[in-house]
């Protein structure tokens, strides 16, 4: 018989980390943490298949998983010494999610299971305290009436403001046994109020409903987006961790927390956390009040007492627990615990999220220490984040300027690192709105998880209340979004709309706020931003690199990159600083130069207009002349910024129409460049209109039609890389041809190419020679790749034309309607965003093995926009491509995932 319930604690321990699949990740550990003689709860795991046999069988937990589950609660009673619903000695529980990677905050809790209005009097006497035991009482029907009755958490809080404001209290731990009590009272009433029925009394009817609760909300907006945002597949669920409570909220030598083995934001190899007295777990994570310290050193100045000073002893053991398990999983960990009259026990580790500048120290850090090597510390960097590391800060004068205006409102906890400025949003529904006319920064009184898709649009969050460990932090610097929270000084009117600190008021939707997740300091208005330093270093060179810690880490971790990788990385560039930027990331070349775009800038697009317009050859070439040392000039910049490397130079490619001018100032001004009336140029134009231009005619054709302009480009890079050449410059073009669909097309171009390479070596006397290859964009040209790699000296996937034409799906129209078959899940991604590995991978599979079944050693290489998305670089990798290319800020990331794809293979 299957097994769907596994126990651990006590004397059955029945998991191991290393069956993270089924248990999940919270389960799994918390088996493992068992194994070790660690404190656990001891509990029992209801596996993440059945989340899955859950929604199969139309949302009902099969027989088998609750004798099951029965079974193993009445091991967990004996363990224990107490019953579940037992009026004198009840034995409560906690029903967790806990899927195979961790999705903070996303999926449903209940705390305190098992109280009813019985065993309520129960705890109170079998404790000796009763105010824990109404505090659980409340904390219980809230929690289970919000998460599986679906009465939402809010009509509950309003009385417990009511009751504060009745009595003048302004904290939970000042409320007394009565008082929760009456509440209880008037909470139940509020369910049998909205529900029509009374509060489940039945333990174990509770139980099955926190078990379904948990599996329902796998299927909750904000789970989906969460998973979306994080490719994780829907089909994994969440396992149930149902586990033997313990109590922080008992009393002054009671108290929960979590706690990280190093700074999640910078990564410093402290022990960091946060916990409160006489709380639980919730209170914590919630954000509800601002959390102490765990430490001397975290508390600093403040006046905060650290757990350090208050329990010295259970802080020690919390220590060396933490440190064991940090060394046992060979990486950070994110724990959570709590201490019940003074008694310590861990209820959760796993591997802390953390930002991209504490992944890349913790990493350096572990190495250093010997923990773990260089190869396991690069697999386990999300090569994204390093986008993080590239990303923006505000400039330092102007932040001083800001200052001396008074615009510094306050300052919080530097929560997720990097500089966001945006209109301020003060709902998630807003930021969304927002977003679309420009940055917005979510500003919130503290985030709940149905924030998460204002959170994502947000370009920052700001929140008022909560600590390091808060939702919005944790989500935060997940997404690497700059968040500050806890800047308790801000005010927020959610009915005025107004954001305020002292005598600045900001309004939502209209002003903008600025925030410095590096430090937490929050400013009103806009600040202008400057480069990070990785990119002082590199690019602007306005720091020197022993200068930067940070550029000296970012530089260790490409060192280990290209140790290990033997994929290239190549960049698309069009201009020389771009080129320069993306060299001076690691590109090893220029993978796609589009030589159109160089046409667009300043007198030059006059005489591409000229050249189009032209009604005969005469004209054209007359026009062409004009471009000619335009283009030479282009090329010799490359080649210098690219001195010794390759220069892929793709022939003019796109559609004509978009260079005509369509307005009437435009085209009076080519009637008066080309002296030739208006009506002329407008009858061109009209000539020159397509009905489906990204079909029409566009890269080699234009060509096959108009071959003067194949000759005029290649006489360009040839007269450039000579021209270079005596400048001491080693210019390595190729030169490939687009949209090529028939070897014939490539056997015309190419023969252009060769006859004006040789009219320049004649003329100069030179023996100029650059590899010819082609674009492979076409569906047809991957069929018939053999035939085509036998005139091309190399191929370089154009994906994103591939992946146009072979879903016919519209590069510029899909936007209408891909986003809809995302979330109806027909699409897993976006396929314009990372490779359709299956289908549009197998056509790039299958040309690699035609071509490379005529010339074995065939270059290839990708141009794509998912030449710089690391699933797909992983995929090339898979399918033996040379290189990828892609924009030159992407390029250290495809750097990573290049040699993650490596270690991968490897195994
Ligand atoms: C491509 O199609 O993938 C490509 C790189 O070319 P472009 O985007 O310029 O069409
Ligand atoms: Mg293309």
């Amino acid at each position: 018989m299957t097994k769907y319930v596994f126990c651990f604690g006590g004397d059955r321990n029945e998991g191991n980390a290393s069956m993270r699949n089924l248990l999940g990740g919270k389960g799994c550990n918390l088996a493992e943490m068992a194994c070790l003689d660690i404190p656990v709860p001891p509990g029992f795991t209801v596996t993440t298949e059945v989340c899955t046999l859950y929604y199969q069988e139309g949302k009902q937990l099969p027989q088998a998983v609750k004798d099951q589950a029965i079974e193993a609660l009445t091991w967990l009673e004996g363990v224990r010494g107490k019953k579940l619903g037992d009026a004198a000695n009840p034995l409560l529980v906690s029903v967790r999610s806990g899927a195979r990677v961790s999705m903070p905050g996303m999926m449903d809790t209940v705390l305190n299971l098992g109280l009813n209005d019985a065993t309520v009097e129960g705890l109170a006497k079998a404790s000796g305290n009763a105010r824990f035991a109404w505090d659980s009482y409340r904390r219980f029907i809230m929690m289970y009436s919000d998460v599986v009755l679906g009465v939402h958490k809010d009509h509950f809080e309003h009385r417990i403001e009511a009751l504060k404001v009745r009595t003048g209290k302004k904290l939970d731990t000042d409320i007394l046994a009565e008082e929760w009590k009456e509440l209880c009272g008037e909470f139940k009433a509020i369910v049998k109020g909205k529900l029509g029925h009374d509060f489940p009394q039945d333990p174990i009817e509770q139980l099955f409903g926190g078990i379904r609760a948990v599996f329902e909300s796998w299927e909750t907006e904000r789970a989906i987006i969460y998973r979306r945002m994080n490719h994780i597949p829907d089909d994994w669920g969440t396992a149930v961790n149902v586990q033997t409570m313990v109590f922080g909220n008992m009393g002054d030598d009671c108290g929960t927390g979590v706690a990280f083995t190093r700074d999640p934001g910078t990564g410093e190899p402290y022990f960091y956390g946060e916990y409160l007295i006489n709380a639980q777990g919730e209170d914590v994570v919630a954000g509800v009040r601002t959390p102490q310290p765990i430490t001397k050193y975290q508390a600093g100045e403040s006046a905060l007492k650290s757990l350090e000073e208050v329990m010295p002893e259970t802080f020690r053991q919390l220590l060396s627990t933490c440190n064991r398990l940090e060394k046992h999983f060979k990486d950070m960990q994110d724990l959570e615990f709590t201490i019940e009259q003074g008694k310590l026990f861990m209820l959760q580790t796993r591997n802390g999220k953390r930002t991209a500048q504490a992944s890349i120290r913790i990493a350096i850090d572990m190495v250093n220490e010997g923990m773990i090597d260089e190869k396991m510390a690069l697999a386990r960097l999300d090569p994204d984040s390093l986008m993080q590391l590239l990303a923006p800060i505000f400039d330092s004068q102007e932040k001083a300027a800001a200052k001396k205006a008074g615009k510094l409102m306050t300052k919080g906890l530097n929560a997720g690192p990097g500089a966001a400025t945006g209109r301020i949003a003060l709902s998630a529904d807003q930021a969304k709105l927002l977003s679309h006319y420009g940055p917005v920064v979510l500003v919130r009184l503290e985030t709940s998880p149905e924030d998460l898709a204002g959170m994502a649009a947000a370009k920052g969050i700001l929140t008022a209340r909560g600590g390091m460990t808060s939702h919005a932090a944790v989500v935060a610097r997940g997404m690497g979004k700059p968040c500050v929270c806890g800047a308790s000084s801000i005010e927020i009117d959610n009915e005025k709309g107004i954001v305020s600190v002292g005598d600045i008021r900001l309004k939502a939707g209209e002003d903008y706020i600025s925030i410095d997740g590096s430090t937490g300091e929050v400013f009103a208005g806009q600040l202008a931003t400057k480069p990070s330093e990785v990119n002082q270093v590199l690019v602007d060179k306005t720091i020197k690199a022993e200068d930067s810690v940070v550029y000296q880490r970012f530089a260790t971790i490409m060192g280990w990159a290209d140790k290990y990788r033997n994929m290239k990385v190549r960049t698309n560039a069009d201009t020389p600083h771009d080129a320069a930027v993306a060299h001076a990331f690691g590109a090893e070349g220029i993978g796609l130069c589009r030589t159109e775009h160089m046409f667009f800038e300043g007198e030059r697009i006059l005489a591409v207009r000229e050249m189009i317009l032209a009604k005969d050859l005469a004209g054209r070439k007359r026009a062409l002349e004009k471009l000619l040392p335009i283009q030479r000039m282009d090329f010799e910049g490359l080649f210098e910024a690219m001195n010794g490397l390759p220069v892929n130079i793709r022939l003019l490619d796109p559609p004509l129409h978009e260079f005509v001018p369509h307005d009437e100032a435009g085209q009076s001004e080519m009637a008066k460049v080309m002296h030739v009336s208006l009506a002329e140029v407008k009858q061109r134009v009209a000539q020159l209109h397509e009905f489906n231009p990204m079909m029409g005619h566009r890269g080699c054709r234009l060509g096959i039609t108009f071959p003067e302009i194949i000759r005029m480009q290649m006489r360009a890079i040839a007269e450039a890389a000579l021209n270079v050449a005596k400048r001491g410059i080693t210019a390595m073009p190729e030169v490939m041809v687009p949209l090529v669909g028939h070897v014939k097309e490539l056997q015309f171009t190419k023969a252009e190419m060769l006859a004006e390479i040789a009219a320049v070596n004649q003329e100069r006397g030179t023996s100029f020679t650059c590899p010819i290859g082609t674009m492979i964009e076409i569906p047809r040209a991957a069929f018939v790749a053999d035939q085509i790699a036998a005139e091309a000296e190399y191929f370089s996937f154009g994906t994103n034309d591939l992946t146009q034409m072979g879903f016919g799906f519209s590069r510029d129209d899909s936007g209408s309607f891909l986003p809809e078959y995302v979330s109806r899940k027909i699409l897993e991604d976006d396929p314009f965003q990372s490779l359709d590995q299956e289908g549009i991978g197998a056509i790039v599979r299958m040309a690699a093995e035609k071509g490379r079944s005529v010339k074995p050693k065939l270059k290839l290489g990708v141009c794509g926009e998912h030449g710089g998305d690391p699933r797909s670089v992983k995929f090339f990798h898979k399918v033996g491509l040379n290189y990828v290319s892609c924009s030159p800020y992407r390029v250290p990331i495809a750097i990573v995932a290049a040699a993650q794809a490596a270690l991968e293979a490897q195994g």
